[in-house]
């Protein structure tokens, strides 16, 4: 199993690739530049590089995540330029350190009276970035948490926004537990029905990575608040049961984003994963 974890860049790429393995990873997350900004990095291409290596040579999988303003339905052509940009320099620092993705969550709605006109405008988004973006990195799309009903909350979005791009083969999906379960998509006990819904549309076909979070409120609260996966959560140890089973045969990478404290840390986390739910 690939169980991991978002990780730091403070020492560098090749530092949170190190890091990762150190606390017993064999996946990991970090963010490829300042998270709060779509600044343009000019990264160092010797520390990706070597990050890439390190990465091949302990079979180490890694995604990157794309900065909060980053908006797949941005509201101005200034703002659509500024995403357009910050995005193909994420794909080129996660591309030069050898990770699979970048993941950018669903648009969030703009206009209630026309919600077709949101998903139009993140087609185009994705067109403009994709046409100019040629490297083995692709995008990932991250399902929304919010009420059942809001935009970016089921399978049937995801699948029909990549069908409608004109770069399929560039977009994968990133599966958050914790927004499936606040949304309702996945409520702890219909896992075998999103599988069913899943599978005839497609979706686990181009699904490349887990983000693994438990849920501090109920579902179908429409809140997005990660919890520990064993711990202080609203998912149990039996629900995760069924969803594990199906991602282990898979192969899919998970990694947590849970909060990392004195008593929980990640390290403790993932021990706590591997031995639960041990490879092979
Ligand atoms: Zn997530």
């Amino acid at each position: 199993m690939k169980f991991g974890c978002h990780v730091s860049i403070r020492d560098g790429y090749l530092g949170a690739a190190q890091y990762a393995t150190k606390i017993g990873a064999k996946a990991y997350q970090y963010f490829p530049k300042n998270p709060r900004s779509l600044s343009i990095k000019d990264f160092d291409r010797s520390d990706a590089k070597e990050c890439k290596n390190y990465c091949q040579d302990k079979q180490l999988v890694s995604i990157s995540h794309s900065p909060y303003p980053t908006s797949l339905v941005p509201t101005t052509d200034k703002k659509k330029k500024q995403v357009v940009e910050s995005l193909l320099n994420d794909l080129h620092i996660s591309d030069s350190c050898g990770s699979i993705g970048v993941v950018v969550h669903f648009g969030k709605h703009i206009d209630a009276q026309d919600p077709l006109a949101s998903y139009q405008i993140m087609i185009q988004t994705l067109n403009t970035v994709l046409g100019q973006w040629n490297g083995d990195c692709k995008i990932l799309l991250e399902n929304n948490a919010g009420k059942p009903g809001t935009i970016g909350t089921t399978l049937e979005e995801l699948v029909q926004v990549r069908k409608l791009s004109n770069y399929p083969e560039k977009i994968g999906f990133c599966f958050d537990t914790c927004h499936a379960f606040a949304s309702g998509l996945w409520n702890g006990n219909n896992w075998q029905g999103v599988v069913h819904n899943g599978e005839a549309l497609g979706y686990f076909d181009h699904l490349q990575a887990i983000h693994l979070n438990n849920s501090k409120y109920p579902t179908a609260s429409g809140k997005d608040r990660h919890a520990n996966i064993f711990h202080h959560g609203h998912i149990s140890k039996e629900q995760w049961q069924d969803l594990m089973e199906y991602f282990m045969v898979k192969k899919i990478p998970m990694i947590m984003e849970t909060p990392n404290h004195q008593e929980i840390t990640h390290q403790r986390e993932l021990a706590e994963l591997h031995k639960t739910w041990p490879e092979g």
